[in-house]
């Protein structure tokens, strides 16, 4: 690993500029790089495996998997050779190809909770059309979320207010995610106008230490929604395919009613799906729920492709066992310098904090370090492992957090 390479940014400095004048802000959503610290690159050229290039051609170890899709890799041989023999047919037509129905098919005998499937781009598209699901099978308004959790940018779930009106979250009401006593609080002030509870497979709120899901608490939204007619939604957009094939919350043992998919679904082609039980069906057939490009059938090509090849081979295995080295390499390193931090969520999606860190400066510094050496790490966003992490890749990025912790003690001591 090159520890003391120099970190040259000249191009992404100049297309950051050429960027603020054609793009508010200079770049926009979850992928500006202007809240990165610096030696962040802005804009990225290529990628394979784990491994990724920046426009300046500096090479980086991914621990981001662009915030989720990628699961096997970057540039898939097998998800890529699916896409382009698709694309050398068509994509976009006038109707799906039959790849949409081998892919519900493949849906359906893969997640236990899944009768059918709907498709759609992005993860947002997919959790508000859980939503509307819901509201269209129980004629009701009202949906508990959890406070602080992202659902996605549409109005009714964006974190921002600007250019949402109050109106667009009236019926919303918030819980405290593994508090059951809040949900019970919130369902009995829904009363009999409760549509949907919608939660994530774990908390994973951006910036905070994760938590894991208490399965007592899972199993406490099912009864809850089962005695008020009310559809259990797990929005499993950022850990679906990672944690479990079957759906994230059946190794818990909860099934939910509708789950809502995107990221890892097409190994990072543009896909999202729906899916849910047979009682919902007909409320799925009520909703007009459509867009131009959601029957395009590469991603649905590369959707098959990186399903079979997630069921078919060790990959999830593989996944997990670089998720562990690498959880254990950050451990021993911060215990021999000294320095404290907390390491939580799935080893598949980790989050790494610094004890007292409210200004995230270690994190920072961490990350900062980190970069500049070539390791994309996040400091504020939970990272994610594809089956492209080898074990080799992983010691060559401890080579580096090895220095980045360094600095971190040499900056703030062992306070
Ligand atoms: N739900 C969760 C849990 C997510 O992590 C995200 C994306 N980060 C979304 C929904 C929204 O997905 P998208 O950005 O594809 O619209």
């Amino acid at each position: 690993m090159q520890t003391t390479r120099t970190h040259i940014q000249s191009r992404d400095t100049e297309m950051r500029a050429r960027a603020a004048r054609v793009i508010p802000g200079g770049m926009y959503g979850h992928q500006n790089a202007g809240t990165l610290p610096e030696g962040f690159p802005q804009f990225l050229e290529r990628g394979r495996g784990c491994h990724i290039w920046d426009v300046d051609d500096n090479e980086y170890i991914d621990f981001m998997c662009s915030y989720g899709p990628i699961i096997l890799g970057h540039a898939d041989p097998i998800v890529d050779a699916a896409a382009a023999e698709q694309q050398s047919n068509a994509d976009c037509q006038d109707g799906p190809s039959s790849r949409i129905v081998e892919l519900a098919e493949l849906l359906v005998e893969t997640i236990p909770h899944a009768d059918w499937a709907v498709f759609q781009k992005n993860g947002t598209d997919a959790t508000t059309l859980c939503v509307s699901i819901a509201r269209a099978a129980t004629g009701r308004r009202k949906v508990l979320v959890a406070r602080g959790a992202y659902h996605g940018s549409a109005p009714w779930c964006t974190p921002r207010p600007a250019g949402t009106t109050p109106e667009d979250r009236a019926h919303l009401l918030h819980y405290t995610y593994n508090d059951l006593a809040s949900v019970e609080a919130a369902a009995a002030e829904a009363g009999s106008d409760l549509a949907a509870i919608v939660v994530s497979p774990f908390r994973h709120d951006a910036g905070l230490d994760q938590e894991l899901v208490d399965p007592a608490f899972a199993r406490g939204l099912r009864e809850l929604c089962d005695r008020a007619g009310a559809a259990l939604i797990l929005d499993d957009v950022r850990c679906g395919f990672r944690l479990s094939l079957q759906g994230s919350w059946e190794p818990v043992g909860v099934r939910p009613d509708l789950s809502a998919f995107s990221k890892a679904i097409a190994n990072g082609y543009p896909l999202a799906a729906v899916v849910g039980r047979d009682s919902f069906r007909d409320a799925v057939r009520q909703v007009f729920a459509t867009g131009s490009f959601w029957f395009a059938a590469v991603p649905m090509a590369a959707a098959l492709a990186t399903i079979t090849t997630l069921r078919d081979t060790d990959a999830l295995v593989r996944l997990a066992a670089a998720g562990e080295a690498l959880r254990h390499g950050l451990a021993t390193q911060a215990e021999s310098y000294g320095v404290r931090v907390r390491q939580t969520g799935p080893v598949q999606m980790p989050f790494l904090s610094f004890v007292g860190d409210t200004e995230y400066q270690r994190a920072r510094l961490f990350t900062g370090e980190a970069i500049k050496r070539g390791v994309y790490l996040h400091p504020r966003h939970n990272w994610f492992l594809s089956a492209a992490h080898s074990q080799e890749d992983v010691n060559d990025a401890l080579e580096v957090t090895d220095v980045a912790f360094a600095k971190v003690r040499e900056a703030f001591g062992d306070d």
